[in-house]
């Protein structure tokens, strides 16, 4: 599943650094995030970095349009980093 920043965000900035997946950025009035390059953080960390040091509670959130088995986002994973198994 990917997430999905709302608009409780308060473009602080803290996110976007984080991602290992390089898959958040500004959009038009708020920081959004790449479907197709998140992973939930797997592949790198246990649970979603942009959740962990985001300050606003409830801001990124599990997007429900995207829905994954964690075996898709390890496809992702490896297809975004072109790891070889
Ligand atoms: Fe990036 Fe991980 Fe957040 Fe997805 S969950 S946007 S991969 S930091
Ligand atoms: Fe917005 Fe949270 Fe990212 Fe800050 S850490 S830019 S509040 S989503």
């Amino acid at each position: 599943m990917a997430l999905l920043i709302t608009k409780r965000c308060i473009n602080c900035d803290m996110c976007e650094p984080e991602c290992p997946n390089e898959a958040i950025s500004m959009g038009a009035s708020i920081y959004e995030i790449d479907v197709n390059r998140c992973t939930e953080c797997v592949g790198h960390y246990d649970t979603p970095t942009c959740q962990q040091v985001c300050p606003i509670d409830n801001t990124i959130i599990t997007d429900p349009d995207h829905t994954e088995s964690t075996e898709l986002l390890w496809e992702k994973f490896v297809v975004l980093h072109h790891a070889v198994s």
